[in-house]
Formats: structure tokens, sequence, C-alpha cells
């Protein structure tokens, strides 16, 4: 029988927002970040949020390599409070060979704020991310940026995502004119004009406008007026009224328009979003659903950092904690490896600082300072064997095979090829024939990154070798003897992931087409859960 705790904890739960901002590189995730913290205070002067972009001409650079990863510890997680309200934004990486380190994030959060360069228009990587939110029915609300610089048609803009990502919206604000003829915005949601003025330092006070008729809306907007009064008219007709439950099940978005640069409509946005955002919503375990306000601690890892000090080999784990309060120095269950670890140094992530905290409450995150007992995915609890889903490794798209580049240094090389890739940095294959290691990534750069940090973290060194390989899929079937059948005539290109699963590795999409023919009865997955 499952036991609750008193109102004080579910006050906490409740006050909190847990949450992602993802974009396009460029469309200003970054400002917009910072303008949120200075809400906050969390902040103090503009410029202090790094961008963790990792850029092109960086592949070639380590040095640049390690400050961006040094900077991604930092903006991991941003906490801060506003209004009494305690809010995580979790960073994702804005790169896109690291789009399989987004869409774990994207399993850790409630809601998410996607930005939209208002020139731009939807880009591909908003693309692929909110395909991950639709799965999940995640909450999401737009915030369509760099309205003082021309920009496309509201409506083009918003039947743009509407088609490309397959959302439903209903615009909260409306913006009058755009770039140099920027007026400012009115806001739907609380019915008042707010007017633009470039690089104020203050923050702006709307002007309650209940009724747009009226006269005096011309003596501040002039000539902007009565296009204005036509396209309300015409978003009244089209878009649907705003419901929170239809937000919340993730049928409609909200639209702002702003500028962030610019700090204007960003308030609107926060003071909406602490209005409907969702509280810490419970999760899916294989065994059951957990809700938040249980009182066991439960959580999960869905990120690892390792330490960028190579004289310290320790790793920071970071737990999404599902329900009950995480409290220092108690032993929890680490499901997996069915030991207790108990945890002297938890770690709060408030705005830039780390510190040391006592408790942790659902929707927080934790981070755990960790000598390689975690994976990506583990579950933690007070005894109760469950394990968290959601989280699953995509079938990866590049491959290569890794060979030892030093014969006196083989330990090192395999303990790194295991650390890492527990990491989430790439997945590691075995071929079953040959008994060498594949190693299968989303993005070249992370080919890179492994050598690099084999080299420098581990002592090791590593060769790559082509491999002719198009996909792997995960197979499972009930029908042992067709399944076995399978394994014998393919066993040149069947191979163990490290959980000593079953993958086959298909050479071209010829060859999976017609194992997938020929095997009706096998299951080929090209993601880890199934
Ligand atoms: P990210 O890659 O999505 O994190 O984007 P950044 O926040 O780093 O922004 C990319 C560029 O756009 C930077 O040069 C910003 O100064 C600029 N930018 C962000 N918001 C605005 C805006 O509202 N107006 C204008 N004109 N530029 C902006």
């Amino acid at each position: 029988c499952k036991k609750f705790f008193g109102m004080g904890f579910i006050e906490e739960i409740k006050r909190r927002r847990t949450f992602a901002i993802i974009s396009h590189p460029d469309a200003g995730k970054t400002t917009l970040t910072e303008k949120l913290l200075l809400f906050g205070g969390a902040i103090q002067v503009a410029g202090a949020v790094k961008s963790n972009k990792i850029t092109k001409t960086a592949t070639s650079d380590w040095m640049e390599i390690e400050r961006q990863r040094g900077i991604s510890v930092a903006t991991s997680v941003m906490g801060f409070e506003y209004k009494d309200v305690k809010i995580n934004i979790l960073d994702t990486p804005g790169h896109q060979d690291f789009a399989e380190d987004t869409f774990r994030t994207l399993t850790a959060v409630d809601s998410v704020v996607v930005v939209i360069d208002a020139a731009k228009g939807v880009e591909p990587q908003t693309e692929k991310l909110v395909k991950v939110c639709r799965m999940r029915h995640t909450p999401i609300m737009v915030f369509i940026n760099k309205l003082d610089r021309p920009g496309q048609d509201p409506f083009d803009l918003l039947d743009e995502i509407e088609k490309k990502l397959h959302l439903r919206v209903t615009p909260l604000s409306w913006p009058i004119g755009n770039g140099p003829g920027f007026r400012g915005v009115y806001n739907i949601f609380d019915r008042s004009l707010y007017l633009f003025e470039p690089n104020k330092q203050r923050v702006e006070q709307g002007i309650a406008f209940d009724d747009l008729s009226n006269p005096f809306l011309v003596q501040y907007i002039g000539d902007a007026t009565q296009q204005l009064r036509d396209d309300l008219d015409l978003v009244s007709g089209v878009y649907p009224e705003f419901e929170v439950d239809d937000y919340l099940s993730g049928k409609i978005c909200p639209v702002f328009f702003g500028s962030a640069l610019n700090n204007f409509g960003v308030r609107e946005l926060l003071d909406c979003f602490i209005r409907i955002a969702p509280t810490p919503i419970g999760r899916d375990a294989e065994e059951r659903h957990v809700d938040p306000a249980e009182e066991a601690f439960t959580g999960f890892v869905f990120k690892i950092h390792a330490n960028m000090d190579p004289n310290h080999r320790d790793r920071i784990a970071f737990v999404r904690v599902v329900s009950g309060r995480f409290e220092r120095n108690k032993p929890y269950h680490h499901v997996r490896l069915d030991r207790k670890l108990k945890f002297a140094n938890p770690t709060a992530f408030m705005a830039q600082k780390k510190s040391v905290v006592d408790e942790m409450y659902p929707g927080d995150i934790v981070g755990l300072y960790d000598a390689g007992n975690f994976k990506i995915g583990d579950t933690l609890t007070e005894g109760e064997i469950l394990h968290y889903k959601g989280i699953p490794s995509f079938s990866p798209e590049l491959f290569r095979y890794v060979e030892n580049a030093d014969p006196m240094k083989s330990k090192q090389l395999a303990k790194g090829l295991e650390q890492l890739t527990d990491e989430g940095v790439a997945q590691l294959f075995t071929g079953r024939a040959t008994g060498r290691k594949i190693i299968g990534t989303v993005g070249a750069l992370q080919f890179e990154v492994i050598q690099y940090r084999l080299l420098h973290e581990y002592g090791a060194s590593c060769r790559y070798e082509p491999i002719t390989l198009h996909k792997t899929a995960w197979i499972t079937s009930d029908n042992k003897p067709m399944l076995e059948d399978f394994k014998a005539r393919k066993a040149s290109f069947l191979a163990l992931d490290k959980e000593g699963r079953d993958v086959f590795l298909a050479d071209s999409p010829y060859a999976l087409q017609t194992a997938m023919e020929k095997y009706p009865d096998i299951r080929f997955h090209f993601t880890s859960e199934f």
C-alpha cells in the first residue's frame, strides 16, 4: 500500500515547474533562458549565460570542446525562484550530433517552450525535437522570437507551425508590425497592449484594452490600429479559444510573440507559464505508474556528465526526482546493481551555482557524484524494484569498428569505452562472430569526442576502421525456431549490445528489407525500448 506525505510536501510539488527550451540553433534559446533567469533574480547581468553551442569549427579544436563541455555542465539545469514558484530549466545541446542527449533530457521535463525565429520560421532541428515531444504528449508553448527584425507574416508563421510541427496552435499574444515597424504586442491572454521600445532596460507595463474598438487605441499605435483590429477578428474566427486542459494534454499550443534580446514579451510568457504549465507529473515504470505525491523516493538517471578534470575520474549523474523526498545521506536502492548507495554531496543547480542540498522534491533534478555506478536510465528507489520506462536508445546512424592502438593499454580502452557508452555518448556493440567492437552514433562529432576523451581521461588510444553498415535493429521473437534459424544463417551479421541483447547488423536497406520479409515472426526494433 502506497503512503502519501502531508500538505507541506504537496505544496512543494505544486510549486515546481520543470521544463526545457528547445529550438533550432540561433533562434534565441540562450537569450531567452538568460532573460528568464534575470526575471528570477538568479543572475544580475546579461551575458552571464553562455551558449552551449558546439560550433562546427570547434571540431578540430579540442580545447574548445572541453570549454563547451564545461559550459554544458554549468547550464545543465538552471533552477530559480520566481513569484514563489521553483522553476527548473533543463538545457539541451544545440548541436544536432548531440540530439540523443536532447531526447533523453526531454524525458525528464514536464513541458517545453519552443523558440522559433520569426524570419526563419520552422527549422529542421525544431521539427525533430517537437516530434519527440508529440510522442510523449508533452505540453508545448511557442515563443516566436526576433519580432524586432523583419519577419514573416504572423498568420503564415502559425500555418507553418501547424503544418510542419503538426501542432494545433492558438495565439495568446499578437504582434503589431515587425522589423523597424514593430510597435508591440496585444496580449490576448490578459487583454492589454504592450508597446515596444528597443533595448530598454526596464520591463514594459501593459495598458489595459479590453475592447479593441476603443478609439484611444489610435493614440498608441496610430495607423497600425485597423490592421490589429482586423487581425484579431480573424484570430478569434480561426483559432480555438484557449483551454488550459487542451494545453496540458498536448492538444493545443499557446503562442507568444516577442523579442528575447529586447526583453520584450518574455515576462508575459513567464507569467502565463507559471500559471498554466504542468506541475511535476508522475512517470510509468515497467511495473506500475508512480505518482509524484507518493512518500517513497524514486528517481531515474537521464544524463551523466564526466568530470573534466582528468585527475578526478568522478562523474555527475543527473537524477529526476519522480516521487517522494530525496534526502542526503539516506541509503537508496540502485535497482540495476541491487545495491544500497548513500550520497553525501547531492547537488542542486540554482542558476549557475551548484550547492549541496539536504532534500529535493519531485520535479527537481539532483546531481549525484558517481565513480561509475550509474548508467543512463538507472532507477533509484527506497527498496522497491522499479524500472522507469521511456529512455530509449535509437538505432545509430553511423558506425565504425574501434581498435586498440596501444597494446599496453587494452584495459584502459575497455574501461573507457564502457564508461563513455554508459554516459550515452555512443552505443557499443560486439560482433558475435568476430568479437570486434563496433561504435554506433547519431553524429560524426562523437567519434572525435570519444577518441579524444579516451586519450585524455583514460590514457587509451583507439583507431577507427570503416564498417559497411546501414542500420542496426534489436531482434526479438516468440517464434524460437525461426529466431534460431535466423541467427544461424545470419551469424556474421549479429552482434550483442551492452546488455547482451541480440542485434542484427544490416549492411544495406535491401538486406534489412529482405530479412524482414523472410522472417515475418521476428520483430526488428529501431529503438531500444520494446
Ligand atoms: P540559440 O542558439 O538558440 O541559443 O540562440 P542565441 O540565444 O545564442 O541567439 C542567437 C543570436 O540571435 C544572438 O546573436 C542573439 O543576440 C540574437 N537574438 C536573440 N534574440 C533576438 C531578438 O529578439 N532580436 C534580435 N534582433 N536578435 C536576437
